[in-house]
């Protein structure tokens, strides 16, 4: 068995595991493993400490499967991580029905790298570290297992693993050909997601709830939707009895599939007013022509993926978020998120108020906002929590 032995004093992170090994915490790789390989992690004492993935490229030398010693990483192991992972969200998932779900969050199901979506009667994979890269078989084929779903689409894309040494995959893997889109529901609306072409698995899940939130706020109220993608926030906000909804994104595409979401959805599309374009620019357009909104949201991608981007980013955020105070009437509501992994949640506060101070506006926070609870955070891996949000009201 290949075994990676830590530096003196380096096991302190794993032994409150924290499921990470980073390359310089390693003293010595014994036993040459190839990339993915099982290893054993050791303390400079000799100490067993866990069993990991090894990631040779990666500044995350090891991911940890298990901590246990009488463990083995087989096959198996993955079957009852993958039925664990699906049964806690079988509530969220009817079997037959369209719902979609995020059946499997990588580090806080025990399984560093794996993400798996699941869109009506499609499984989306998403994997992103060589372990995952090792076992994807078996991870694909326990998953439609376990969750009685017999189509499985990978997107393994995502930029992380050029970090890892590993080339993007995007392929069937198995059961039917993936259609041009997939129609779920969600909270009784239904959406078009493309697997194969839109952002991550397609649709962002984790915003599930704050869109039915955002749904109960908007009766009879001028709704803009910034950064709006296929039109999530947007069509709750005029399902909800919205007067108006205005829906700004930069992807043409993605404009298009947000339009025909209002359609599907039997939208008087009248109401609606979808703009291809720059949330920076148009707000400040918005400004100047003297536009007001009753309730606006601010989605935006991810501005600082690391902490190291979290200076720029802060600035792009203050930035939004003042425009969006200036043109928010009082007593508006302010939904705002962050999903940039670099920008902690005090952060993000502390960024929100800076804009409310800039833009001479009191601001009550109402409600903290993460994401829905099929994306699990684990307590040992805080990193989890990318998606943190305000609902905030100016006074
Ligand atoms: N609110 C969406 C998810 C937003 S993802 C939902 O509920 O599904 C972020 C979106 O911002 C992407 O669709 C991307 O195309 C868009 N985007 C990125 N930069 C932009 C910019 N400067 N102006 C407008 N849209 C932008």
């Amino acid at each position: 068995m290949s075994r990676i032995v830590l530096k003196a004093g380096r096991e302190k992170s794993l032994q409150r595991r924290h499921p990470w090994v980073f390359s310089g915490a390693v003293e010595c790789v014994e036993g040459n493993p190839a990339s993915g390989d099982t290893v054993e992690v050791r303390s400079s004492q000799g100490g067993f400490l866990a069993w990991a993935a090894y990631s040779p490229e990666s500044q995350i030398s090891a991911r940890v499967w298990d901590w246990r010693e009488g463990v083995r990483i087989d096959a198996e192991f993955f079957g009852n991580r993958l039925r664990r992972a699906i049964g806690r969200r079988e509530q969220l998932r009817g079997a037959g029905t369209r719902q979609a779900a995020r059946l499997v969050n990588g580090e806080a199901d025990g399984l560093p790298g794996v993400v798996i979506d699941c869109f009506a009667d499609w499984i989306v994979l998403q994997l992103s570290s060589a372990g995952a890269w090792r076992w994807r078989d078996e991870i694909a084929r326990f998953t439609a297992e376990a969750s009685g779903v017999s189509n499985v689409f990978e997107r393994s894309d995502a930029d992380v693993l050029a970090l890892e040494g590993l080339t993007p995959r995007v392929e069937r893997l198995f059961g039917a050909e993936l259609p041009a889109s997939i129609v779920i529901e969600e909270n009784g609306l239904v959406f078009e997601v493309d697997p194969k072409h839109g952002h991550k698995t397609g649709f962002y899940l984790d915003q599930r709830d704050n869109r039915a939130l955002l749904r109960t706020l908007s009766n009879g109220h001028e709704v803009l939707d910034c950064f709006c993608y296929t039109g999530g926030f947007a069509v709750n906000a005029l399902a909800g009895g919205a007067a108006r909804v205005t829906a700004i994104d930069s992807s043409s595409d993605a404009i298009a599939t947000a339009r025909r979401n209002l359609q599907n959805n039997g939208l008087q599309e009248e109401r609606a007013e979808l703009m291809e374009g720059d949330v920076f620019a148009l707000l400040r357009k918005f400004r100047d022509q003297g536009r007001k909104f009753d309730v606006i949201v601010l989605d935006p991608p991810k501005f600082a993926p690391t902490a190291a981007h979290a200076e720029k980013a802060a600035r792009a955020y203050k930035d939004i978020n003042l425009w969006a105070l200036k043109l928010l009437r009082t007593e508006g509501s302010l939904f705002t998120f962050s999903c940039s992994g670099g920008v902690h949640r005090e952060l993000f506060q502390k960024i929100v108020a800076g804009a409310a101070t800039d833009a001479g506006v009191d601001v009550r926070v109402l409600q903290h906002l993460g994401a829905a609870p099929d994306h699990t955070v684990a307590l040992s891996f805080p990193e989890g929590e990318y998606l943190k949000g305000l609902l905030c009201q100016a006074a």
